[in-house]
C-alpha cells in the first residue's frame, strides 16, 4: 500500500523547539527552574516527538492537563516530575496515579480525596495547593474572603503533611496587574506557611508563564511553567522562531470570467477575469471560516488572496499574475522563509485569534511532518 498523500499538513521544526528552549532557559532568573508545558498535545506539535527534544536539553519538569497527555509524556520516556496544571475529577486523579502526576488541590473536596489516596498508599507523590492570587478564578482557592481562608485552614488540617507545592496562575502579564498578583501571591504563601506546619524552603512555589518570564519582572516563584515560548508564538523577535508551518496544495487551476461567483452564497463576484487556484484545505482542517475576506496563501513566493467563503475541504485563491503555478504546488497557509512568509502577525490578523489557538487546532486536525 502506498503512503497516503495528505491534503494539508503541519511541518514541525523540532530544531527550533530546541533553540527556543535554550533561549528561554537563558532568561530564567537565578535560582528558578523551568517546567515545559505540553497541554493540547504540546500545543499541537505532538508530545511523542517533542519530549525527546526536551530530554535532550535536560528538562526534568513537564506540565500537562489531561490524562492522555500524562500517559503520552511517560510513554515518550520522561521520568521527571509531571504536574497537572488544572483541577481534576476524582476519576481522572485515580486513573493518573500510575503516571505519578502531581495534582493541584483547590478545595476541601479535592483535599479529602487526595488524603484518602495517599493514606491508602495509592498516591506516590505529594500535591500542590492552588491559590487564586493570580485571579484567573478558574480552579484556585481565593484567600481574599473569610470563607476562603477557612476552607484553606481545613485543607491544611487535612493535607498539610502531603503539600509539596503552592501555585497560582496570572490572568494578566501587563506590568501593573502582574505586580499586584505576584505580591498578593507572595503574601498568601507567607500566610499559608504561618497557618500550617509548612516551611517555605521545603515547598515548590510556582507561578508565571512564558509572558511572565519575558516580562523581566521578578516575582515570587521557584519555577516558571512555560508553553508558548517553546513554540515561538509570542514574540517574533529575540531569536524565538515559530515551530509550525501549515501547508496544502494547489489541486486545480482555472480561468473564470468577470461576473462569476466564487464559493457558496455568491458572496464574492469577480470584478475582472481571473485565474483561480483551488487549494486542498478548508475549515475541517482548521482553515477557519473567519478568514473570509482576510486570508491569503503563499504560492511560489507570492501572496494569493483567498476569495469567497471557506469550504469544508477547500479554498479558492486568486493567482492571477503569479507565473508558472502548477497543480501540485505548495500553498503555505502559515510559515515560509524570511520576507516571503505568512508571519505570526499575518495569521493573527487573518484568523482573528492568538497563535496558540491556531497551533493547537492545526496540529490536531492535520498530519504532522517532522523536520
Ligand atoms: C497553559 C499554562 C501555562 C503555560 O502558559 P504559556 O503562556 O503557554 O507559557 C502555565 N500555567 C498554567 C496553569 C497553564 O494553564
Amino acid at each position: 500500500m502506498s503512503e497516503p498523500v495528505p491534503s494539508s499538513w503541519c511541518e514541525i521544526h523540532l530544531d527550533r523547539i530546541s533553540d527556543n528552549l535554550d533561549l528561554a532557559l537563558g532568561l530564567l532568573p537565578e535560582g528558578t527552574t523551568f517546567c515545559a508545558v505540553m497541554k493540547a498535545d504540546a500545543y499541537g506539535h505532538g508530545i511523542a516527538r517533542v519530549v525527546p527534544v526536551l530530554l535532550d536539553r535536560g528538562v526534568t519538569r513537564i506540565g500537562i492537563t489531561s490524562n492522555a497527555e500524562a500517559r503520552a509524556v511517560r510513554d515518550a520516556g520522561f521520568t521527571g516530575r509531571l504536574f497537572r496544571l488544572r483541577a481534576a475529577t476524582p476519576e481522572e486523579t485515580e486513573a493518573a496515579l500510575a503516571d505519578r502526576v502531581e495534582e493541584q488541590v483547590g478545595s476541601i473536596l479535592a483535599a479529602r480525596q487526595m488524603r484518602a489516596l495517599i493514606e491508602g498508599g495509592r498516591a506516590q507523590v505529594g500535591v500542590h495547593l492552588a491559590l487564586n492570587a493570580g485571579s484567573m478564578s478558574r480552579d484556585g482557592l481565593d484567600l481574599a474572603t473569610d470563607e476562603g481562608r477557612r476552607e484553606c485552614r481545613a485543607i491544611l488540617a487535612e493535607l498539610a503533611a502531603h503539600i509539596i507545592g503552592i501555585c497560582t496562575h496570572f490572568s494578566s502579564n501587563d506590568p501593573h496587574p502582574l505586580r499586584h498578583g505576584a505580591d498578593l501571591f507572595a503574601d498568601q504563601v507567607t500566610w499559608v506557611c504561618a497557618n500550617s506546619g509548612l516551611n517555605r524552603a521545603d515547598l515548590l512555589v510556582h507561578a508565571g508563564s512564558s509572558l511572565t518570564l519575558l516580562s523581566g519582572q521578578r516575582i515570587e516563584t521557584d519555577m516558571y511553567r512555560c508553553g508558548a515560548i517553546l513554540y515561538g508564538v509570542l514574540n517574533d523577535g529575540q531569536g524565538f522562531r515559530p515551530t509550525m508551518e501549515l501547508k496544502s496544495r494547489v489541486v486545480h487551476i482555472g480561468d473564470y470570467p468577470k461576473g462569476a461567483a466564487v464559493g457558496y452564497d455568491r458572496e464574492c463576484l469577480l470584478s475582472r477575469d481571473r485565474r483561480l487556484a483551488c487549494i486542498s484545505i478548508g475549515y475541517a482542517a482548521g482553515y477557519s471560516r473567519i478568514a473570509q475576506d482576510r486570508g491569503a496563501v503563499l504560492i511560489r513566493g507570492h501572496l494569493a488572496p483567498v476569495l469567497g467563503k471557506v469550504s469544508m475541504n477547500s479554498i479558492v485563491a486568486d493567482m492571477t499574475g503569479i507565473a508558472d503555478v502548477q497543480v501540485g504546488d505548495e500553498a503555505t497557509v502559515f510559515g515560509g522563509e524570511d520576507a516571503l512568509r505568512v508571519a505570526p502577525s499575518d495569521a493573527v490578523a487573518q484568523f482573528l485569534t492568538i497563535l496558540p489557538d491556531l497551533f493547537a487546532d492545526w496540529g490536531i486536525r492535520n498530519p504532522r511532518v517532522y523536520l
